[in-house]
């Protein structure tokens, strides 16, 4: 089994925890050689990978929750056209099922958990970080500038997952997005910089929960215009890029060029534009 080394830096980049307050993402993340992704048969297979002291029978809960989230996951989002290498690391906290996870898409495509060992498969099944990690792995990386975009993504799109899954109801859904990107607010007032350099700032000052759900803000909205003007849902259009795009496109240029393309309108690349060039106060107009 590949050594891993595991210092302090990894830890401040760990991309998601299990508690209300999200950690940042991890930061050398580099998309790969779209050869090396291609699966041998066509199946996306889990390879399974355990750092740290785990019994036959924690390693078979560990394997039976990811094969379910694989699913999960699978039907919301469309099958991913790569194998991925799954790492599981024992938690030296145990207060939580996972207390963060990562993903690399470097050499090869990685997702790691730090978990505890003696988590019940429901609880595991119950936590957002797997739905969370594996979303950031239907996309090539968006690149350090739109972090704030791709924790966006991945916090949408896992939600999106545990409707699917019967975990939120979409009212639920609903309350929950109005009120938690409602509450990011006070924080893009800003009426010269763009709600993408205020997320930059908000990020260097520890605010990953409300650059979190101010980026999910974005799909959120992009989620009703594709409603109203196209029928069709966000998740439609992340199934259609696991098959057309997403070996392909390199960057994050090319990945809204492929979401575009794919609905044949220039919705997301408009959007995108309000939070990037305008000023953030102006994003809430979007809103109301
Ligand atoms: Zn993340």
């Amino acid at each position: 089994m590949k050594q891993l080394i595991f210092i302090l830096p990894f830890l401040l980049f760990a991309c998601a925890g299990s508690e209300e307050q999200e950690a940042s993402t991890t930061t050398n993340d580099t998309e790969i050689d779209s050869d090396s992704l291609i699966t041998e048969d066509g199946v996306s297979e889990f390879l399974w990978n355990f750092e740290g002291e785990f019994t036959e029978t924690q390693q078979d809960t560990l394997k039976a929750w990811q094969l379910e989230m694989q699913k999960a996951v699978y039907y919301t989002l469309g099958d991913y056209p790569f194998d991925i290498n799954v790492f599981f690391h024992e938690s030296t906290r145990k207060t939580s099922s996972v207390s963060f996870g990562h993903t690399t898409r470097k050499e090869l495509v990685e997702v790691h958990y730090y978990v505890n060992p003696n988590a019940s498969l429901d609880a595991l099944m119950g936590d957002w970080t797997s739905p969370h990690e594996l979303s950031h792995l239907s996309a090539p990386f968006f690149g350090k500038s739109r972090k704030w975009l791709g924790e966006g993504y991945a916090t949408y799109l896992s939600r999106r997952i545990m409707v699917d899954m019967g975990i939120f109801t979409e009212e639920e859904f609903e309350e929950m997005y109005s009120r938690k990107i409602n509450d990011t607010r006070e924080f893009y007032t800003d009426t010269e910089k763009s709600f993408s350099e205020v997320s930059a700032n908000l990020f260097e000052e520890y605010h990953y929960g409300t650059v979190y759900w101010g980026g999910a803000g974005y799909f959120y909205i992009a989620d009703q215009l594709l409603q109203e003007k196209h029928d069709m849902r966000f998740t439609e259009v992340v199934q259609k890029y696991q098959t057309c795009c997403r070996l392909e496109d390199k960057n994050f240029g090319d990945i809204l060029t492929s979401w575009d393309s794919i609905i044949d309108d220039t919705l997301f690349s408009d959007l995108l534009a309000k939070y990037e060039d305008g000023p953030a106060v102006k994003v809430w107009d979007l809103f109301d």
